[in-house]
């Protein structure tokens, strides 16, 4: 399975220079870049979907599946299928990839977490990212949407330019649509440094300081996607906020933090 992972790394450069210019890449020229027949597709939707679970691992929405498109430049009809994922759900994770505006931030986690994936499959690189993630995290970075179970041993099989057997079993609540301004907004406010422990976020390429949205009451529980309750944090401290023993007493500190922080804001 080492090929697929290699064809990942060939095709994410070209997909992100098709990104950077506001262009699709059709699933057959992309066949035919990693020099392949044109009829190749199926195997570049592997590649494809691969390379999604490598933007899921990186909490980064799919890059791969909004900008390789079929020949009637059409999302693949047959990934995140109605028969293996609930209609909405699908809607879910289709809108929050498309209303996402990816950033070289996000292309070089893609990267990073394409490496940590290396020798697996898509198939196992799903299987993978369900061993380090509950199911409601990993549905919330797929569709945006927490809360709900996946079924654990859920992959997204893709497979002739679709899937087929079982994947993720889920059963949708509500969609959120996340405000692109309200993540802009709180990234500037923090000042490139983590709102709950202060350290500077890592360089990015761009040269922006890296930190991740996370909303203090989730979505799910009827949180507001306001700056009020949205904080820009380090990777460590997300990963904590969610996990964490000390979850409670992290969302206390936090609302007291993106308070003061509003506060400071507001006052100027
Ligand atoms: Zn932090």
């Amino acid at each position: 399975m080492t090929i697929q992972h290699d064809e990942a790394r060939k095709l994410l450069p070209i997909i992100v220079k098709a990104a950077r210019s506001n262009q699709y890449l059709r699933y057959q020229d992309a066949a035919e870049l990693l020099g392949r027949p044109r009829d190749n597709a199926r195997t570049v939707a592997q590649v494809c979907d691969l390379l999604d679970s490598a933007a899921a691992l990186a909490d980064v929405p799919l890059l791969a599946l909004v900008v390789v498109l079929t020949a009637e430049n059409k999302i693949n009809p047959k990934a995140w299928t109605a028969n293996y994922v609930e209609p909405g759900i699908r809607d879910g994770i289709i809108r929050r990839s498309k209303g996402h505006t990816f950033t070289d931030a996000d292309f070089k986690a893609i990267a990073l977490a394409l490496e940590e994936l290396k020798g697996h499959s898509n198939r196992t690189a799903w299987k993978y990212l369900a061993t380090l993630m509950p199911s409601a995290e990993r549905r919330r970075r797929l569709a945006g949407m927490a809360g709900v179970a996946l079924a654990d041993d859920a992959i997204n099989d893709l497979d002739d330019l679709g899937a087929d057997s079982p994947g993720y079993k889920i059963v949708l609540a509500k969609q959120y649509a996340r405000d692109q301004k309200v993540r802009a907004a709180v990234k500037a406010r923090a000042g490139g440094r983590c709102e709950y422990c202060g350290e500077e976020g890592f360089l990015c390429e761009d040269g922006t300081r890296y930190l991740e949205c996370h909303h203090i009451i989730a979505l799910a529980n009827d949180g507001a996607d306001r700056m009020s309750n949205v904080i820009a944090i380090c990777p460590d401290d997300h990963r904590e906020a969610h996990f964490g023993k000390r979850r409670a007493e992290i969302e206390l500190d936090m609302i007291a933090k993106v308070k003061a922080a509003e506060a400071r804001r507001l006052g100027g």
